[in-house]
């Protein structure tokens, strides 16, 4: 499998609770580099862009309160599959449905306040890349 990199969010429920080194050990133990990460308050506009896909979605108005709630990392995580890798370190979304050992298994308070994203695709990765960061800023 080739070297990839994917977008990774520590969300406001994981800030709050001062977890961006346990999670990011999670990540740095399962073999994926943070080659670019910074801290960020999104505004209502930069969440509702970023998640877009998902206007339609009944629970949109929350997720975006949610998102603008505290602060976020945005990182990009690098590795051998790092898209498909990153999603099973996150476990599902519904933290009640997370395999033992994964982030939301761990830490997620509920389905919304989960603690990460993570790129669903390769396509997205450089979208969702490309929304917070320059390519100066990642260090591979
Ligand atoms: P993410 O995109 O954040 O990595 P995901 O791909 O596992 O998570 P999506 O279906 O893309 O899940 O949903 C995006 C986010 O919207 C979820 O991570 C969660 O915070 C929130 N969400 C998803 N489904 C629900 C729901 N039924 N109720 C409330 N919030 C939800
Ligand atoms: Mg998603």
């Amino acid at each position: 499998m080739a070297t990839e990199r994917t977008l990774s969010i520590l969300k406001p429920d994981a800030t709050r609770r001062n977890l961006t080194g346990k999670i990011n050990a999670k990540f740095e133990e399962a073999g994926l580099r943070i080659i670019a990460q910074k801290r960020l308050q999104l505004s209502v506009a930069q969440a509702e862009a970023f998640y877009g896909v998902h206007r339609e979605r009944g629970f949109f108005r929350d997720l975006v309160t949610f998102m603008v709630s505290g602060p976020v990392v945005a990182q990009v995580l690098e590795g051998e599959g790092a898209v498909a890798r990153n999603r099973e370190i996150m476990g599902a979304t519904n933290p009640a449905n997370a395999a033992p050992g994964t982030i939301r298994q761990e830490f997620a308070e509920s389905i919304e306040a989960n603690s990460v994203h993570g790129s669903d695709s390769a396509e997205n990765a450089a979208t969702e890349i490309a929304f917070f960061f320059s390519g100066i800023e990642i260090v591979g």
